[in-house]
Protein backbone atom coordinates (compact mmCIF):
# COMPACT_ATOMS: atom_id res chain seq x y z
CA UNK A 1 0.00 0.00 0.00
CA UNK A 2 1.56 3.46 -0.77
CA UNK A 3 1.15 6.27 1.22
CA UNK A 4 -1.23 9.27 0.53
CA UNK A 5 0.45 12.04 -1.82
CA UNK A 6 1.83 14.83 0.17
CA UNK A 7 2.14 18.27 -0.43
CA UNK A 8 5.12 20.07 -0.21
CA UNK A 9 4.40 23.32 1.40
CA UNK A 10 6.90 26.09 2.02
CA UNK A 11 7.37 27.20 5.72
CA UNK A 12 6.71 30.92 6.48
CA UNK A 13 7.76 33.57 8.82
CA UNK A 14 4.88 34.54 11.11
CA UNK A 15 7.09 37.41 11.89
CA UNK A 16 5.56 39.15 8.49
CA UNK A 17 1.72 39.31 9.82
CA UNK A 18 3.74 42.00 12.14
CA UNK A 19 3.82 44.68 9.23
CA UNK A 20 0.18 44.58 8.56
CA UNK A 21 -1.79 44.10 12.39
CA UNK A 22 -1.72 46.59 14.62
CA UNK A 23 0.18 46.14 17.78
CA UNK A 24 -2.55 44.13 19.97
CA UNK A 25 -3.20 41.85 17.48
CA UNK A 26 0.56 41.28 16.60
CA UNK A 27 0.84 39.98 19.85
CA UNK A 28 -2.05 38.40 20.45
CA UNK A 29 -0.30 36.12 17.10
CA UNK A 30 2.84 35.62 19.12
CA UNK A 31 1.12 34.37 21.84
CA UNK A 32 -0.79 32.39 20.09
CA UNK A 33 1.93 30.87 18.11
CA UNK A 34 3.66 29.77 21.31
CA UNK A 35 1.10 28.43 22.92
CA UNK A 36 0.85 26.10 19.56
CA UNK A 37 4.65 25.28 20.21
CA UNK A 38 3.62 24.10 23.70
CA UNK A 39 0.38 22.35 23.57
CA UNK A 40 1.21 20.47 20.02
CA UNK A 41 4.88 19.28 20.73
CA UNK A 42 5.79 16.05 18.48
CA UNK A 43 2.12 15.95 17.18
CA UNK A 44 1.53 16.43 13.77
CA UNK A 45 -1.23 18.55 12.01
CA UNK A 46 -2.54 16.95 8.93
CA UNK A 47 -5.10 18.91 6.38
CA UNK A 48 -6.37 16.51 4.01
CA UNK A 49 -8.35 17.32 1.01
CA UNK A 50 -8.23 16.36 -2.72
CA UNK A 51 -6.29 18.94 -4.78
CA UNK A 52 -2.60 20.59 -4.41
CA UNK A 53 -3.81 23.75 -6.49
CA UNK A 54 -6.61 25.04 -8.49
CA UNK A 55 -9.71 26.80 -5.87
CA UNK A 56 -9.73 28.70 -2.78
CA UNK A 57 -9.31 25.42 -0.70
CA UNK A 58 -5.77 24.94 -1.67
CA UNK A 59 -4.80 28.42 -2.37
CA UNK A 60 -5.45 28.90 1.15
CA UNK A 61 -3.82 25.48 3.10
CA UNK A 62 -0.45 26.68 0.61
CA UNK A 63 -0.68 29.64 3.40
CA UNK A 64 -2.05 28.87 6.66
CA UNK A 65 -0.21 25.43 6.37
CA UNK A 66 3.63 27.25 5.60
CA UNK A 67 2.85 30.27 8.36
CA UNK A 68 1.78 27.05 11.20
CA UNK A 69 5.55 25.30 9.56
CA UNK A 70 6.75 28.88 10.69
CA UNK A 71 5.50 29.21 13.62
CA UNK A 72 7.01 25.75 14.43
CA UNK A 73 4.19 23.51 14.17
CA UNK A 74 4.20 20.03 12.55
CA UNK A 75 1.23 20.65 9.87
CA UNK A 76 1.35 18.82 7.45
CA UNK A 77 -0.74 18.12 4.07
CA UNK A 78 -1.81 14.72 1.89
CA UNK A 79 -4.14 14.75 -0.94
CA UNK A 80 -6.33 12.00 -1.34
CA UNK A 81 -6.52 10.39 -5.09
CA UNK A 82 -9.24 8.21 -6.80
CA UNK A 83 -10.21 6.95 -10.08
CA UNK A 84 -12.32 8.97 -12.38
CA UNK A 85 -16.12 7.96 -11.01
CA UNK A 86 -15.13 8.84 -7.23
CA UNK A 87 -14.59 12.38 -8.91
CA UNK A 88 -17.37 12.36 -10.70
CA UNK A 89 -19.16 11.30 -7.83
CA UNK A 90 -17.79 13.97 -5.23
CA UNK A 91 -18.37 16.67 -8.26
CA UNK A 92 -22.45 15.72 -8.56
CA UNK A 93 -21.75 16.30 -4.50
CA UNK A 94 -20.29 19.30 -4.36
CA UNK A 95 -23.10 21.12 -6.65
CA UNK A 96 -25.93 19.87 -4.69
CA UNK A 97 -24.66 21.14 -1.36
CA UNK A 98 -24.54 24.50 -3.89
CA UNK A 99 -28.42 23.48 -4.27
CA UNK A 100 -27.77 22.34 -7.84
CA UNK A 101 -28.65 18.83 -9.42
CA UNK A 102 -24.85 18.96 -11.00
CA UNK A 103 -24.61 15.84 -13.83
CA UNK A 104 -28.46 14.84 -12.46
CA UNK A 105 -27.75 11.76 -11.87
CA UNK A 106 -28.65 12.06 -7.98
CA UNK A 107 -27.19 9.71 -5.11
CA UNK A 108 -27.64 6.53 -5.21
CA UNK A 109 -26.53 2.89 -3.66
CA UNK A 110 -23.87 1.87 -6.33
CA UNK A 111 -22.46 5.66 -5.68
CA UNK A 112 -22.43 4.48 -1.67
CA UNK A 113 -20.71 1.96 -2.98
CA UNK A 114 -17.81 3.60 -5.38
CA UNK A 115 -17.35 6.69 -2.47
CA UNK A 116 -17.18 3.97 0.45
CA UNK A 117 -14.15 2.21 -1.40
CA UNK A 118 -11.93 5.16 -2.55
CA UNK A 119 -12.13 7.16 1.09
CA UNK A 120 -11.50 3.90 2.96
CA UNK A 121 -8.78 2.89 0.69
CA UNK A 122 -7.29 6.68 1.33
CA UNK A 123 -8.37 6.58 5.18
CA UNK A 124 -5.98 3.22 5.49
CA UNK A 125 -3.38 5.22 3.94
CA UNK A 126 -3.43 8.24 6.30
CA UNK A 127 -3.94 5.81 9.02
CA UNK A 128 -0.40 4.12 8.03
CA UNK A 129 1.32 7.20 8.95
CA UNK A 130 -0.66 8.91 11.94
CA UNK A 131 0.53 9.10 15.18
CA UNK A 132 -1.33 8.82 18.46
CA UNK A 133 -2.46 12.43 19.62
CA UNK A 134 -2.23 13.61 15.98
CA UNK A 135 -5.06 16.51 15.12
CA UNK A 136 -6.56 15.32 11.35
CA UNK A 137 -8.42 17.78 9.41
CA UNK A 138 -10.68 16.46 6.72
CA UNK A 139 -11.94 19.15 4.66
CA UNK A 140 -14.96 18.78 1.97
CA UNK A 141 -17.47 16.29 0.92
CA UNK A 142 -14.29 13.88 -0.65
CA UNK A 143 -13.20 13.34 2.75
CA UNK A 144 -16.05 12.73 4.58
CA UNK A 145 -16.23 8.79 3.95
CA UNK A 146 -12.52 8.80 5.61
CA UNK A 147 -14.27 9.72 9.02
CA UNK A 148 -15.24 6.35 10.65
CA UNK A 149 -11.76 4.72 9.95
CA UNK A 150 -9.80 7.09 11.24
CA UNK A 151 -11.88 7.99 14.41
CA UNK A 152 -11.31 4.18 15.18
CA UNK A 153 -7.66 5.58 15.99
CA UNK A 154 -6.23 7.56 18.90
CA UNK A 155 -6.49 10.79 16.71
CA UNK A 156 -8.71 13.85 16.83
CA UNK A 157 -10.70 14.30 13.77
CA UNK A 158 -12.38 17.33 12.57
CA UNK A 159 -14.40 17.38 8.71
CA UNK A 160 -14.44 21.05 7.74
CA UNK A 161 -17.11 22.14 4.55
CA UNK A 162 -16.22 25.09 2.54
CA UNK A 163 -19.37 25.44 0.79
CA UNK A 164 -22.94 26.46 1.78
CA UNK A 165 -26.28 28.05 -0.10
CA UNK A 166 -28.45 30.54 2.03
CA UNK A 167 -31.75 28.20 1.74
CA UNK A 168 -31.26 24.61 1.29
CA UNK A 169 -33.14 22.48 -0.96
CA UNK A 170 -34.21 19.36 -2.18
CA UNK A 171 -30.46 18.55 -4.15
CA UNK A 172 -28.55 19.57 -0.59
CA UNK A 173 -30.88 17.67 1.57
CA UNK A 174 -29.92 14.65 -0.78
CA UNK A 175 -26.39 15.42 -0.69
CA UNK A 176 -26.60 15.20 3.21
CA UNK A 177 -28.35 12.39 3.45
CA UNK A 178 -25.56 10.80 1.49
CA UNK A 179 -22.67 12.36 3.95
CA UNK A 180 -24.19 12.12 7.37
CA UNK A 181 -23.61 8.71 8.15
CA UNK A 182 -20.30 9.01 7.40
CA UNK A 183 -19.57 12.45 9.19
CA UNK A 184 -21.97 10.56 12.38
CA UNK A 185 -18.38 9.97 14.88
CA UNK A 186 -16.30 12.89 13.50
CA UNK A 187 -14.98 14.87 17.36
CA UNK A 188 -15.55 18.59 15.57
CA UNK A 189 -17.06 20.03 12.45
CA UNK A 190 -16.12 23.05 10.81
CA UNK A 191 -18.39 25.31 8.84
CA UNK A 192 -17.95 29.15 6.73
CA UNK A 193 -21.56 30.14 8.29
CA UNK A 194 -23.90 29.11 10.88
CA UNK A 195 -26.71 28.29 8.23
CA UNK A 196 -24.54 26.17 6.38
CA UNK A 197 -24.61 23.49 9.29
CA UNK A 198 -27.11 21.16 8.13
CA UNK A 199 -30.17 20.76 11.45
CA UNK A 200 -28.97 16.91 11.61
CA UNK A 201 -25.33 18.21 13.13
CA UNK A 202 -27.27 21.41 15.07
CA UNK A 203 -25.83 19.72 18.63
CA UNK A 204 -22.65 19.06 17.92
CA UNK A 205 -19.37 20.78 17.98
CA UNK A 206 -19.36 23.08 15.74
CA UNK A 207 -17.17 26.00 14.81
CA UNK A 208 -18.09 28.60 12.73
CA UNK A 209 -14.45 29.79 10.72
CA UNK A 210 -14.97 31.92 7.62
CA UNK A 211 -11.99 31.72 5.01
CA UNK A 212 -9.10 34.17 4.81
CA UNK A 213 -6.88 35.85 2.32
CA UNK A 214 -3.30 35.98 2.06
CA UNK A 215 -2.42 39.10 2.20
CA UNK A 216 1.67 38.31 0.91
CA UNK A 217 0.24 36.30 -2.28
CA UNK A 218 0.52 37.86 -5.98
CA UNK A 219 -3.42 38.70 -5.40
CA UNK A 220 -3.16 40.99 -2.72
CA UNK A 221 0.56 41.60 -2.42
CA UNK A 222 1.00 45.31 -1.97
CA UNK A 223 1.20 47.59 -5.20
CA UNK A 224 2.59 50.87 -5.65
CA UNK A 225 0.29 53.36 -7.89
CA UNK A 226 2.89 53.04 -10.86
CA UNK A 227 3.08 49.09 -10.21
CA UNK A 228 -0.53 48.82 -10.67
CA UNK A 229 -0.49 51.16 -14.19
CA UNK A 230 2.60 48.93 -15.65
CA UNK A 231 1.18 45.53 -14.97
CA UNK A 232 -2.68 46.54 -16.40
CA UNK A 233 -0.72 48.43 -19.31
CA UNK A 234 1.27 45.61 -20.09
CA UNK A 235 -1.90 43.13 -19.57
CA UNK A 236 -3.56 45.21 -22.03
CA UNK A 237 -6.10 46.50 -19.79
CA UNK A 238 -5.57 49.51 -19.74
CA UNK A 239 -4.04 52.08 -22.37
CA UNK A 240 -0.77 53.13 -20.86
CA UNK A 241 3.26 52.39 -21.10
CA UNK A 242 4.92 50.82 -18.43
CA UNK A 243 6.63 53.54 -16.90
CA UNK A 244 7.97 50.96 -14.00
CA UNK A 245 8.81 47.17 -14.69
CA UNK A 246 5.30 45.57 -14.30
CA UNK A 247 6.54 43.48 -11.34
CA UNK A 248 4.80 41.67 -8.71
CA UNK A 249 5.61 39.81 -5.35
CA UNK A 250 5.59 35.91 -4.70
CA UNK A 251 4.35 34.27 -1.85
CA UNK A 252 8.25 33.99 -0.86
CA UNK A 253 9.39 36.83 -1.62
CA UNK A 254 10.70 36.21 -5.20
CA UNK A 255 9.77 38.54 -7.93
CA UNK A 256 8.24 37.92 -11.13
CA UNK A 257 7.23 40.22 -14.21
CA UNK A 258 3.71 40.17 -16.11
CA UNK A 259 4.58 39.56 -19.13
CA UNK A 260 1.39 38.08 -20.61
CA UNK A 261 -1.72 39.83 -22.44
CA UNK A 262 -5.67 39.36 -21.97
CA UNK A 263 -7.49 38.67 -24.47
CA UNK A 264 -10.13 41.87 -24.54
CA UNK A 265 -13.45 42.27 -26.33
CA UNK A 266 -13.87 46.02 -26.41
CA UNK A 267 -14.33 48.60 -28.82
CA UNK A 268 -11.68 50.98 -27.67
CA UNK A 269 -8.71 50.76 -25.07
CA UNK A 270 -9.50 52.12 -21.52
CA UNK A 271 -7.52 55.29 -20.63
CA UNK A 272 -5.26 54.90 -17.42
CA UNK A 273 -7.83 58.18 -16.33
CA UNK A 274 -11.23 56.56 -17.15
CA UNK A 275 -12.81 55.87 -13.45
CA UNK A 276 -13.38 51.92 -14.11
CA UNK A 277 -16.32 49.88 -12.23
CA UNK A 278 -14.90 46.19 -12.15
CA UNK A 279 -16.12 42.71 -11.41
CA UNK A 280 -13.69 39.66 -11.33
CA UNK A 281 -15.13 36.62 -11.51
CA UNK A 282 -15.36 33.05 -13.07
CA UNK A 283 -17.97 32.96 -16.10
CA UNK A 284 -20.04 32.10 -14.12
CA UNK A 285 -24.35 32.67 -14.28
CA UNK A 286 -24.62 33.16 -10.51
CA UNK A 287 -22.14 35.93 -10.94
CA UNK A 288 -24.28 37.19 -13.02
CA UNK A 289 -22.02 39.10 -15.36
CA UNK A 290 -25.07 39.40 -17.63
CA UNK A 291 -27.13 41.81 -14.79
CA UNK A 292 -23.69 43.61 -13.83
CA UNK A 293 -23.36 45.19 -17.36
CA UNK A 294 -27.42 45.54 -18.57
CA UNK A 295 -27.17 47.21 -15.30
CA UNK A 296 -24.14 49.81 -15.68
CA UNK A 297 -25.61 50.38 -19.41
CA UNK A 298 -28.65 51.51 -18.14
CA UNK A 299 -28.26 52.87 -14.95
CA UNK A 300 -24.94 53.79 -14.52
CA UNK A 301 -23.24 55.28 -18.00
CA UNK A 302 -26.12 57.44 -18.54
CA UNK A 303 -25.13 59.25 -15.39
CA UNK A 304 -21.37 59.12 -14.67
CA UNK A 305 -19.56 60.63 -17.90
CA UNK A 306 -16.23 58.50 -18.84
CA UNK A 307 -17.38 55.74 -16.31
CA UNK A 308 -16.78 52.29 -17.93
CA UNK A 309 -17.12 48.92 -16.93
CA UNK A 310 -14.61 46.00 -17.20
CA UNK A 311 -15.25 42.50 -16.54
CA UNK A 312 -12.55 40.21 -15.97
CA UNK A 313 -12.42 36.32 -15.16
CA UNK A 314 -10.05 33.90 -16.46
CA UNK A 315 -9.63 33.21 -20.06
CA UNK A 316 -11.84 29.59 -20.73
CA UNK A 317 -8.49 27.89 -22.37
CA UNK A 318 -6.63 27.93 -19.28
CA UNK A 319 -9.17 26.25 -17.24
CA UNK A 320 -9.17 22.78 -18.11
CA UNK A 321 -11.90 21.81 -15.14
CA UNK A 322 -14.89 24.38 -16.38
CA UNK A 323 -16.23 23.55 -19.40
CA UNK A 324 -19.06 25.78 -18.88
CA UNK A 325 -17.17 28.94 -18.10
CA UNK A 326 -16.05 28.95 -22.10
CA UNK A 327 -19.90 28.98 -22.91
CA UNK A 328 -21.37 32.03 -20.31
CA UNK A 329 -18.42 34.13 -21.86
CA UNK A 330 -19.84 33.41 -25.22
CA UNK A 331 -23.17 34.42 -23.97
CA UNK A 332 -21.61 37.37 -21.92
CA UNK A 333 -19.79 38.54 -25.70
CA UNK A 334 -22.94 38.26 -27.33
CA UNK A 335 -25.08 40.36 -24.74
CA UNK A 336 -22.14 43.14 -25.22
CA UNK A 337 -22.40 43.07 -28.68
CA UNK A 338 -26.46 43.67 -28.82
CA UNK A 339 -25.89 46.67 -26.86
CA UNK A 340 -26.09 49.99 -28.52
CA UNK A 341 -22.67 51.26 -30.00
CA UNK A 342 -22.89 54.56 -27.81
CA UNK A 343 -23.02 52.26 -24.56
CA UNK A 344 -21.01 49.42 -25.76
CA UNK A 345 -18.22 50.95 -26.05
CA UNK A 346 -17.27 51.06 -22.47
CA UNK A 347 -18.07 47.79 -21.70
CA UNK A 348 -14.88 45.55 -21.87
CA UNK A 349 -14.32 41.88 -21.26
CA UNK A 350 -11.22 40.63 -20.27
CA UNK A 351 -9.77 37.34 -20.56
CA UNK A 352 -7.27 36.71 -17.88
CA UNK A 353 -4.27 34.55 -19.41
CA UNK A 354 -4.03 31.50 -16.93
CA UNK A 355 -0.87 29.93 -18.14
CA UNK A 356 0.82 30.93 -15.09
CA UNK A 357 -1.55 31.42 -11.85
CA UNK A 358 0.88 33.73 -9.87
CA UNK A 359 1.03 36.27 -12.86
CA UNK A 360 -3.10 35.78 -12.91
CA UNK A 361 -3.14 36.54 -9.70
CA UNK A 362 -0.84 39.60 -10.53
CA UNK A 363 -3.42 40.76 -12.95
CA UNK A 364 -5.78 40.31 -10.60
CA UNK A 365 -4.32 42.58 -8.31
CA UNK A 366 -3.53 45.15 -10.36
CA UNK A 367 -6.91 45.26 -11.85
CA UNK A 368 -8.78 45.41 -8.52
CA UNK A 369 -6.47 48.08 -7.28
CA UNK A 370 -6.95 50.25 -10.55
CA UNK A 371 -10.58 50.15 -9.51
CA UNK A 372 -12.68 53.00 -8.93
CA UNK A 373 -15.65 50.83 -7.66
CA UNK A 374 -16.05 47.11 -7.19
CA UNK A 375 -18.79 45.17 -8.06
CA UNK A 376 -19.78 41.37 -6.63
CA UNK A 377 -23.30 41.26 -8.00
CA UNK A 378 -23.58 37.31 -7.03
CA UNK A 379 -26.97 35.83 -6.73
CA UNK A 380 -25.57 33.08 -4.73
CA UNK A 381 -21.91 32.68 -2.93
CA UNK A 382 -20.58 31.14 -0.44
CA UNK A 383 -17.94 33.33 0.86
CA UNK A 384 -17.01 35.82 -1.85
CA UNK A 385 -13.02 35.65 -1.58
CA UNK A 386 -12.94 38.57 -4.55
CA UNK A 387 -14.96 41.05 -1.93
CA UNK A 388 -12.00 40.54 0.51
CA UNK A 389 -9.23 40.41 -1.82
CA UNK A 390 -11.11 44.54 -2.80
CA UNK A 391 -11.70 45.37 0.57
CA UNK A 392 -8.08 44.88 1.64
CA UNK A 393 -7.07 46.88 -1.44
CA UNK A 394 -9.35 49.95 0.02
CA UNK A 395 -12.00 49.70 -2.83
CA UNK A 396 -15.24 50.88 -2.19
CA UNK A 397 -17.50 47.25 -3.03
CA UNK A 398 -20.79 47.23 -3.94
CA UNK A 399 -22.00 43.46 -3.57
CA UNK A 400 -25.18 41.41 -2.79
CA UNK A 401 -26.88 40.86 0.16
CA UNK A 402 -25.85 37.05 -0.23
CA UNK A 403 -23.81 33.78 1.39
CA UNK A 404 -20.69 35.14 2.85
CA UNK A 405 -20.59 38.60 1.55
CA UNK A 406 -22.99 39.56 4.81
CA UNK A 407 -20.37 38.73 6.98
CA UNK A 408 -17.60 40.66 5.58
CA UNK A 409 -19.29 44.05 3.86
CA UNK A 410 -21.41 46.17 6.75
CA UNK A 411 -23.39 47.74 4.69
CA UNK A 412 -22.83 51.84 4.38
CA UNK A 413 -19.98 51.10 6.33
CA UNK A 414 -17.54 49.00 4.93
CA UNK A 415 -18.77 48.90 1.51
CA UNK A 416 -22.56 48.84 0.18
CA UNK A 417 -24.92 45.72 0.01
CA UNK A 418 -28.00 45.26 -2.44
CA UNK A 419 -30.75 43.60 -0.85
CA UNK A 420 -31.91 41.97 -3.96
CA UNK A 421 -29.32 41.36 -6.46
CA UNK A 422 -31.76 41.17 -9.67
CA UNK A 423 -32.88 44.96 -9.07
CA UNK A 424 -30.44 46.53 -11.68
CA UNK A 425 -31.38 50.16 -10.64
CA UNK A 426 -30.43 49.62 -7.18
CA UNK A 427 -27.18 48.47 -8.17
CA UNK A 428 -26.79 51.16 -10.95
CA UNK A 429 -27.43 53.35 -8.54
CA UNK A 430 -25.50 52.15 -5.62
CA UNK A 431 -22.38 52.16 -8.22
CA UNK A 432 -23.29 55.91 -9.76
CA UNK A 433 -23.52 57.18 -6.47
CA UNK A 434 -19.54 56.10 -5.13
CA UNK A 435 -18.36 57.16 -8.26
CA UNK A 436 -19.87 60.29 -7.79
CA UNK A 437 -18.48 60.81 -4.20
CA UNK A 438 -15.06 60.21 -4.12
CA UNK A 439 -14.70 61.22 -0.36
CA UNK A 440 -17.51 58.70 0.66
CA UNK A 441 -16.04 56.14 -1.38
CA UNK A 442 -12.64 56.74 0.10
CA UNK A 443 -13.88 56.69 3.77
CA UNK A 444 -15.26 53.39 2.83
CA UNK A 445 -12.40 51.88 1.14
CA UNK A 446 -10.42 52.38 4.18
CA UNK A 447 -13.17 51.34 6.48
CA UNK A 448 -13.29 47.82 4.43
CA UNK A 449 -9.39 47.58 4.41
CA UNK A 450 -9.33 48.12 8.23
CA UNK A 451 -12.88 45.48 8.37
CA UNK A 452 -10.65 42.83 6.39
CA UNK A 453 -7.10 43.93 8.71
CA UNK A 454 -9.80 42.54 11.56
CA UNK A 455 -11.46 39.94 10.67
CA UNK A 456 -9.96 37.90 7.18
CA UNK A 457 -6.42 37.46 7.47
CA UNK A 458 -4.72 34.38 7.57
CA UNK A 459 -3.67 35.39 11.32
CA UNK A 460 -8.02 35.11 12.25
CA UNK A 461 -7.79 31.75 10.75
CA UNK A 462 -4.88 30.07 12.72
CA UNK A 463 -5.75 31.51 16.05
CA UNK A 464 -9.33 29.83 15.52
CA UNK A 465 -7.80 26.65 14.33
CA UNK A 466 -5.84 27.22 17.22
CA UNK A 467 -8.59 27.15 19.85
CA UNK A 468 -10.28 24.60 18.42
CA UNK A 469 -7.86 22.46 18.19
CA UNK A 470 -6.64 23.09 21.83
CA UNK A 471 -9.73 22.29 23.26
CA UNK A 472 -9.92 19.14 21.34
CA UNK A 473 -6.83 17.99 22.49
CA UNK A 474 -6.89 18.88 26.19
CA UNK A 475 -6.26 15.82 28.71
CA UNK A 476 -6.60 13.50 25.52
CA UNK A 477 -3.39 11.46 27.43
CA UNK A 478 -0.33 12.83 24.85
CA UNK A 479 -0.15 15.82 26.67
CA UNK A 480 3.65 15.10 27.00
CA UNK A 481 3.63 14.04 23.48
CA UNK A 482 7.37 16.56 23.41
CA UNK A 483 9.39 17.36 19.84
N1 LIG B 1 -9.87 34.70 -9.75
C1 LIG B 1 -8.62 34.62 -10.34
N2 LIG B 1 -8.49 34.87 -11.67
C2 LIG B 1 -9.56 35.21 -12.43
C3 LIG B 1 -10.84 35.30 -11.83
C4 LIG B 1 -10.96 35.03 -10.48
O1 LIG B 1 -7.63 34.33 -9.68
O2 LIG B 1 -9.36 35.44 -13.64
C5 LIG B 1 -9.94 34.41 -8.31
C6 LIG B 1 -10.47 35.54 -7.46
O3 LIG B 1 -9.47 36.54 -7.29
C7 LIG B 1 -10.80 34.78 -6.18
C8 LIG B 1 -11.26 33.44 -6.71
O4 LIG B 1 -10.80 33.34 -8.05
O5 LIG B 1 -9.67 34.61 -5.38
C9 LIG B 1 -12.76 33.28 -6.70
O6 LIG B 1 -13.20 33.06 -5.41
P1 LIG B 1 -14.65 33.51 -4.95
O7 LIG B 1 -14.82 33.03 -3.56
O8 LIG B 1 -14.84 34.97 -5.18
O9 LIG B 1 -15.66 32.79 -5.95
P2 LIG B 1 -15.73 31.27 -6.52
O10 LIG B 1 -15.01 31.30 -7.83
O11 LIG B 1 -15.08 30.39 -5.49
O12 LIG B 1 -17.19 31.04 -6.70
Amino acid sequence: MHSLEHVPVKTLPPERFEEVLDEQQWKVLEAANEHAREIFGARRIWSINSTASGGGVAEMLHSLIAYARGAGVDARWAVIEGEPDFFVLTKRIHHQLHGSAGDGAGLGEADRAVYERVTRENADRLAAELNPGDVVLLHDPQTAGMVPRLCELDVHVIWRSHIGIDRPNAQVEEAWRFLLPYLEPAQAFIFTRRDYAPPELAQRDITIVPPSIDVFAPKNHAMTREQVASICGVAGIVDAEAIVPPEYVHHDGTTDLVGRRAEMDQDEPIGLHDPLVVQVSRWDPLKDPVGVMTGFAEHVAPYVANARLLLAGPSPAGVTDDPEGGVVLEQVRAARAALPAEVRRRIHLASLPMEDRSENAAIVNAIQRHAAVVVQKSLAEGFGLTVSEAMWKARPVVASRVGGIQDQIVDGESGVLLDDPKDLSAYGAAVAGLLADPARSAAIGEAARERVRRDFLGSRHLIQYLGLFARLIEHDGHEDAVA
